[in-house]
């Protein structure tokens, strides 16, 4: 954002709870972010010193956005792996083991005074492209974020769908494939779609189709490195390497018939596409290719009405979007609460 409008109060702290990093930002009424950055999980330390530094760190944020702790009136907090959102508890964390059933949400709340609005990192990232991100002007998103995994967000009419058990939007873990030689999810069951559109099995794809002995130019990186990257895929298909132009189509075709479920399901407005693996987006060549491979794929499997209304998009928000959505939440559920 190159200038920031007048913050409309009250704000909200929006945290979005990363294997990796924990995304932190000040959030004001219309979506604004006014600060914000992002802290190592250091998962290993513990959730008691995970939500310490999170609150400490949002106290420099603040001061940052020339905020008082006053005008914040709720925490928004997403948070990866299982959980169940209604009694507020983390469940299991992939590889955060540490933090595995920890009352997260009563204890945030203790800690900061705040009401606490506990949400999946999906639904959180969905939300935020709903409420100001590519979905805005729409009443009904669906959202997949393609990453080392795929995660997913349903959003109908402002609700976010959690489902009974906290298990609603698992958009990764829709079954595309049903044959005897169906892929593996590192969920444990077969055919789910994050087991041909991730990251990782990207390159799990590409590396047995090398081994078989087809010819390309990612070779010469796994040799020199011993690894490829999906990254190293976008970029020779950008060089003009077939092979892994082959890949990335391929991998919107299978991403397409997801899609195509969750259409059929749903019916939203708009199927945005987020997370790290979007081939350069809408700004690069090999973007387009994936896009426009996704959106004559889906075309083909799905009803006429649908393939002419449904829009299909990249995202815009980037890696802000869990945090930003994670605030939206917080400020649906309690932005009418009087402070
Ligand atoms: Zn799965």
């Amino acid at each position: 954002m190159s200038s920031v409008d007048s913050p409309v109060f009250p704000a909200y702290l929006g945290v979005d709870v990363g294997g990796t990093s924990i995304k932190i930002g000040i959030v004001d009424d219309s979506g604004q972010s006014l600060a914000h950055g992002k802290i190592a999980t250091e998962h290993e330390k513990g959730p008691e010193n995970g939500v310490a530094r999170i609150l400490s760190f949002a106290k420099a944020l603040l001061e940052e956005a020339g905020v008082i702790w006053q005008d914040i009136r709720a925490v928004g907090l997403g948070t990866p792996g299982t959980m169940n959102v209604k009694e507020g508890e983390l469940l299991h964390m992939p590889n955060m083991s540490g933090w595995n059933f920890f009352p997260i949400r009563s204890y945030v709340e203790e800690q900061s005074g705040k009401p606490v609005a506990f949400i999946n990192d999906g639904n959180a990232a969905a939300y935020g492209e709903y409420w100001v991100g590519r979905g805005r002007e729409y009443d009904s998103l669906v959202m997949f974020t393609l990453g080392t995994g795929v995660g997913g967000g349903i959003i109908l009419q402002d609700i976010p769908l959690h489902g009974d058990n906290s298990h609603g939007s698992e958009c990764g873990h829709i079954t595309i494939e049903s044959g005897p030689d169906a892929r593996i999810c590192p969920c444990g069951q077969p055919g789910h779609l994050e087991a041909y559109v991730s990251a990782t099995s990207l390159v799990k794809r590409a590396k047995e189709r090398l081994a078989a002995g087809e010819a390309s130019s990612l070779i010469s990186v796994l040799q020199r490195d011993g690894v490829i990257s999906a990254l190293d895929i976008a970029n020779h298909a950008e060089q003009g390497d077939v092979f892994a132009k082959t890949l990335v189509v391929e991998t919107a075709e299978f991403l397409a018939r997801g899609i195509t479920t969750m259409m059929h399901i749903i019916d939203p407005a708009i199927v945005v596409l987020g997370g790290g693996m979007d081939f350069g987006g809408s700004a690069s060549p090999i973007g387009q290719i994936f896009l426009e491979t996704i959106r004559r794929t889906v075309t083909e499997l799905t009803f006429p009405v649908l393939a002419e209304n449904t829009i299909i998009d990249f995202a815009t928000l980037g890696s802000s979007c869990g945090y930003i959505g994670a605030a939206g939440v917080a400020r649906k559920q309690y932005g009418q609460i009087s402070s």
